[in-house]
């Protein structure tokens, strides 16, 4: 099977998760199968071929991601963590919720200056969070080598918000 009949098989959609009006995309399924998670991580990573020396996961899906598809590949894994949990001297990028605002953070010193980072995450929402994990990509001075997500939930334009650079969907919706 190819990823897209993985999540076409597998991606669960729960209506008013985690609250009213919300049309939540439950991804858990395809992590709890080998065969999906592996075909997605490969999936993920296929159109940037050598292009890239780490891949770097959102806190907290986007680890799940990112860390099979590093493993399978053979890369380094960069961790983009929410505000407070890294120990070392950290860059931080805030950005507005629905309700209130999230912080992320890299370890600034994590990887060379000029390494070459490819961004994964599950979902492209509102852009929000990768925009944010973005920029302290190119804050950390290494270059973001491309943009990955499972699924793009395109009424939301959230690809507007990203920076220039190739964003590769396994999936619209
Ligand atoms: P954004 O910042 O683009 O609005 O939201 C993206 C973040 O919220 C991602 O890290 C993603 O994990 C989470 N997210 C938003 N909507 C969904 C959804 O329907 N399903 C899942 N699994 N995650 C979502």
């Amino acid at each position: 099977r190819s990823a897209a009949e993985h999540l076409d098989a597998l991606v669960r959609t729960v209506p008013d998760f985690p609250e009213p009006g919300i049309l939540f995309r439950d991804l858990t399924p395809v992590f709890a199968d080998g065969p999906a998670l592996a075909a997605v991580a490969d999936a993920l990573v296929a159109p940037f071929a050598d292009g890239f020396e780490v891949i770097a996961g959102v806190e907290a899906r986007g680890f799940a991601l990112a860390a099979a598809a590093a493993a399978r590949s053979g890369h380094g894994l960069l961790l983009v963590r929410k505000a407070g949990k890294l120990p070392g001297a950290t860059l931080r990028e805030s950005y507005a919720l629905e309700y209130g605002d999230a912080t992320l953070e890299v370890h600034a010193d994590q990887l060379p200056a000029g390494s070459r980072v490819l961004l994964v995450d599950d979902v492209l929402a509102t852009g929000g969070t990768l925009s944010a994990s973005q920029r302290l990509i190119e804050r950390a001075g290494w270059v973001l080598a491309g943009t990955a997500v499972v699924l793009e939930l395109t009424g939301l334009q959230g690809r507007a918000r990203l920076a220039g650079g190739e964003v590769h969907v396994l999936q619209q919706a």
